[in-house]
């Protein structure tokens, strides 16, 4: 929907310059009973899955983001009250610094799956990629208009998603998610582990529809790429193999436009080690 463009959202000029994708957009993608707004935030994509009986948020990469959210469901003709839960990708700061606060805000719970849930209750701080892989964020900062943390995320954002954090979120918990349950009251989407860049890392899926809401397992700085920044390089592949025996037609990466059309797996590319 042409006019989700007018949402606040920022097109940061550094980002039109240097990805050679452009910059994520404000967009509202529906099919076959499937409804999702990308709302693009200060560090990654927020995407609001939409349905007759709630509103799911996934991912809030700052605090300051959350002004941005309430204005996206406002604009959905829906209230904060109908968010039934927001939920990480994965527990990498730049998803989920504003996560406590906008649950808190809207009066909503924390969904996790098992290892995301298992690392919060647990009080470990998530693993980040491996130092050889950990250069390639570098050059991808810029593409992003190099988004420097405002004083709320100082505050208390930092015990979020970093190597020292302890993810203590204040808002509610709901059971763990497992893996390739139905996401409760979004009638077609699932669950699915999918472990590579971070051990926790989720994909929510429309089979239908075939959308595939994917963290950072995609990005699309380049058209759309496989992550080069890995936890775990087996692990990623066998996230890999799942997401192609998956009906997709569009993915929602956690960072950069939504990817489309035929062959959309296919088509994403494996970047060479000297590509960030
Ligand atoms: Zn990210």
């Amino acid at each position: 929907m042409r006019d989700a463009a007018r949402l606040g959202v920022r097109k940061p000029l550094l980002a039109r310059w240097l990805a050679p994708a452009g910059p994520a957009e404000g967009r509202r993608v529906t099919r076959a009973g499937a409804d999702v707004l990308a709302v693009p935030g200060r560090y990654c994509v927020t995407y609001i899955l939409v349905a007759p009986g709630g509103l799911g948020i996934v991912d809030a990469g700052s605090q300051a983001d959350v002004p941005l959210i309430l204005e996206a469901i406002e604009w959905l003709g829906r209230s904060p009250g109908d968010v039934r839960w927001v939920m990480p990708s994965h527990l990498h700061f730049d998803h989920v610094m504003g996560l406590d606060a906008l649950a808190r805000r809207l009066g909503a719970p924390i969904a996790l799956g098992t290892v995301a849930h298992a690392t919060v209750t647990g009080g470990r701080a998530p693993r980040f990629p491996a130092w050889p892989y950990l250069w390639r964020a570098v050059p991808t900062w810029p593409m992003q208009g190099m988004p420097f943390p405002p004083r709320e995320d100082w505050r208390e954002g930092l015990d979020f998603g970093f190597p020292w954090g302890r993810n203590r979120f204040r808002a509610p918990l709901l059971p763990p998610i497992a893996h390739g349950a139905p996401l409760p009251g979004f009638p077609g989407w699932r669950l699915w582990d999918g472990p590579g860049h971070a051990d926790d890392a989720i994909l929510l899926h429309h089979e239908e529809a075939g959308f595939l809401v994917c963290g950072d397992t995609v990005r699309n700085f380049f058209g759309g790429e496989w992550n080069p920044l890995l936890c775990d390089r087996v692990d990623e592949r066998l996230t890999r193999a799942l997401i192609r025996s998956l009906h997709v037609t569009a993915i929602f990466p956690g960072h950069g436009p939504i990817v489309e059309g035929s062959g959309v797996v296919e088509r994403l590319r494996r970047l060479p080690p000297w590509m960030p």
